[in-house]
């Protein structure tokens, strides 16, 4: 990882320019589920969504378990998606990585932040922020979380004797600056959001010790070299903090492409919740079937969603990617979808 040279306020889109001049030789994709259960079929075609866009720009694709949040992680799911992959044909190009045996890299990126001024403690419950909003008028509520409203800020006085419970991520730099974030999505286009109104300074360590998801995500793909970061839509909004962490660390922005989500009968996300049927892997003519059911939720063409009898993985993704580099150059305007 590059050493931090202060914090490079975005200006504009972010790193697109840099993004769009690199080769395919030098992409680098990965997949990286939660090992909350098996996959499903909403979670293949993140996985396999992935696996062609990096096959189809010659690049590496690699497999991240993300279990920093091991309170939700069921034991052995990680193995069992790997073996669903495995069945597949979706298969990582270098040894997959584990976010709960991390927690020492987590810790210097926190430690540069800090030593950056742009990282605090936080000594705030729940209730405290709550009670916060309510002082400074009309608190808006996102995803049931009040965007927190920067009360341990060290110009406000900090932790104020109290404990620290949680470390934060100041959206605002060193102060005072505009936390608007712009970028490009590969198929949704121009995005943006203002982090500090609608999130506020977010957590990197949570008040129960674990790593936040958006520190460790960061820093793997810095570490792992991502270039190219294709995943499900129900992920859109983590992207402005991700590149806010990424400005700060000094580290490259990648390309995203956000995916649109599976949907069940009733229009609900797919989900484990919802009981999303197990994958059906038994066997070359099931397996088939699978990455068919995926390829018509990606909106690959036809003849890919049921395969002939007789044809086999490799000549399926191998169709496959060609499919899906025909339909999807790597630049950063906007892709009609599918
Ligand atoms: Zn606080």
């Amino acid at each position: 990882m590059h050493s931090p040279t202060g914090y490079a306020r975005p200006t504009g889109p972010l790193a697109p320019g840099a993004a769009a001049e690199r080769s395919g030789l030098d992409y680098c994709g990965r997949f990286a589920p939660s090992p909350t259960g098996p996959l499903h079929a909403g979670s293949l075609v993140a996985a396999l969504a992935s696996w062609l866009d990096a096959r189809a720009h010659d690049g590496r694709w690699l497999v991240r378990i993300e279990d920093v949040d091991l309170p939700r992680c069921i034991a052995g799911a990680d193995r069992q998606i790997l073996g669903q992959l495995e069945a597949l044909g979706l298969v990582p190009d270098e040894a997959p990585i584990w976010q709960s045996k991390r927690g020492g890299v987590y810790a210097k990126a926190l430690q540069r932040l800090v030593d950056a001024g742009l990282a605090y403690p936080c000594g705030c419950t729940r209730a405290q922020i709550a009670a916060d909003h309510a002082g400074r008028g009309s608190p808006v509520p996102r995803h049931g979380e009040l965007a927190y409203p920067g009360s341990c800020r060290p110009e406000r006085g900090g932790l104020l004797g109290r404990a620290a419970r949680a470390w934060r991520f100041r959206v605002d730099g060193k102060g005072g600056a505009p936390a608007v974030v712009h970028w490009q999505d590969r198929r949704l286009g121009a995005q943006s959001q203002d982090v500090e109104r609608a999130v506020g300074d977010f957590v990197l360590k949570r008040a129960d010790g674990l790593w936040a998801y958006q520190l460790a995500v960061v820093v793997d793909d810095a570490e792992q070299g991502v270039t190219d970061v294709v995943r499900g839509e129900d992920l859109l909004d983590n992207t402005p903090r991700q590149l806010l962490l990424q400005s700060a660390l000094g580290v490259p922005a990648p390309r995203h492409l956000h995916l649109p989500l599976v949907r069940a009968a009733d229009g609900e996300k797919l989900s484990k919740r919802h009981g999303a049927a197990a994958l059906a892997l038994a066997g070359e003519a099931q397996r088939l079937a699978t990455l068919g059911d995926a390829a018509r939720a990606l909106g690959l063409p036809l003849e890919l969603h049921r395969p002939a009898a007789g044809s086999t993985r490799a000549d399926w993704l191998a169709r496959a990617v060609a499919a899906w580099g025909e339909r999807l150059a790597l630049p950063t305007t906007p892709t009609a979808w599918p």
